[in-house]
């Protein structure tokens, strides 16, 4: 008779998302080709009013392939401008939507394809990591709704350092902790496998060594590359597995008090990791191995601190009697994370964050 096989200590589901990646400087001189290899011949291009010129740009690049451009893209792709951009998508007869710019603007196209099927061509210049996800949000009368669907994940997705070479350094700062962020909890998230946990750990160490020298050069191709590297391996992470604390929270505080995105995620990071610190020690000596720190939580906090981000929610306008109630919005609807939500807990890790507290350990 056969004993039956030892329980099995490694266990674990591992699906890959389909999504095609050019990457590398000038990497944007393949667009029409690439726009061409999805079938498509008219390719609606997707920007913020800031970024009209980049977006005039691809139009140009097109040439015949381009649809013309929508420059209304905003923060958290209000519902009303989602609508705006589908009919003119409807209108031109669009068979792509090409987007390029930061997570605002490859959540509009996102919008397009959720209602569309339309494939997605997506140029990150931030490092948000949307472009990798199959994840959509939509804000309506100030509540912002997201939620998965294969359809808005990227088919394309073009990284060039080049593009990310105008970021102002203190959004290159915070917008690469927030790809920090995603590695972190997809290093302790319920979902964690060995693949995604590689690539968040090397995302981490990735993004670690090459904003110190962005901050300090902005113009250095090498650096801009390693740390859009990173911000790639921080979206690969944030699409296959589940946040946790840390992301419901940002997720909160700017829904709620309209804190910016990336500067929430960077100066609540520490905090989270504090939180969660006990009751994930792998994870944990992951990310400080990949920080080369001693500890998590201080690693985070002084990798922020170093590089001149904000490192309170006071800074970012947030008012101390807003604390209440951001804990209680917290706490409200059940999730999963390592260690146990509490309305305690939270209370006290948001008054560390609110004050800038640097973790004790
Ligand atoms: P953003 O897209 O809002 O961009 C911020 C500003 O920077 C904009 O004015 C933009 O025009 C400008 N900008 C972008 N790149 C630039 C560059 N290279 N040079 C100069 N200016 C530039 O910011 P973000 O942090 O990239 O994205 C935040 C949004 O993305 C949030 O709404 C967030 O919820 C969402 N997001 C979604 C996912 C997802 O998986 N669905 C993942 C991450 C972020």
């Amino acid at each position: 008779m056969l004993t039956s096989a030892p329980k099995a200590v490694l266990s674990f589901i591992y699906e890959a998302l389909p999504s095609r990646v050019v990457f590398g400087a000038g990497a944007l001189d393949t667009v029409a080709e690439e726009v061409a290899k999805l079938s498509a011949s008219r390719a609606l291009v997707l920007c913020t009013p800031e970024q009209r010129s980049v977006g005039a740009d691809i139009v140009l690049r097109l040439g015949a392939l381009s649809a013309g451009v929508f420059d209304g893209a905003r923060m958290h792709v209000p519902v009303e401008v989602a609508e705006a951009a589908r009919e003119r998508a409807r209108r031109v007869q669009a068979d792509c939507c090409v987007a390029i710019g930061g997570g605002s603007t490859t959540g509009l196209a996102k919008a397009i394809a959720l209602t569309s099927g339309l494939p997605v061509l997506a140029i990150p210049t931030t490092y948000a990591g949307s472009e990798m996800t199959p994840i959509w949000g939509l804000t309506e009368g100030g509540l912002k709704k997201t939620g998965r669907d294969p359809r808005v994940l990227p088919r394309t997705v073009i990284y060039d350092p080049a593009l990310t070479l105008s970021l102002p350094v203190a959004l290159s700062v915070t917008s690469g902790i927030n790809a920090i962020a995603h590695c972190v909890e997809a290093l302790y998230s319920k979902d964690a496998n060995p693949i995604i946990s590689l690539i968040a750990e090397e995302g981490i160490r990735a993004l670690t060594d090459g904003l110190p020298k962005v901050a300090k050069q902005p113009q250095n191709m090498d650096a801009r590359s390693r740390t859009l590297y990173g911000a790639w391996l921080g979206g690969v992470s944030l699409g296959a597995v589940g946040m946790a604390l840390h992301h419901k929270l940002c997720h909160t505080l700017g829904g709620t008090f309209n804190l910016p995105h990336a500067e929430t995620h960077t100066v609540v990071l520490p905090h989270a990791v504090a939180y969660n610190a006990p009751a994930a020690p792998e994870a944990m000596d992951r990310v400080a191995r990949a920080l080369g720190a001693d500890s998590a939580a201080t690693g985070l906090y002084d990798l922020a601190a170093s590089l001149g981000a904000p490192v309170s929610l006071e800074a970012l306008g947030m008012r101390g009697e807003q604390i209440d109630q951001a804990a209680d919005l917290a706490v409200q609807n059940p999730y999963y994370n390592p260690r146990p939500v509490t309305r305690e807990g939270v209370r006290e890790l948001l008054e560390n964050a609110f004050h800038g507290r640097r973790p004790e350990r």
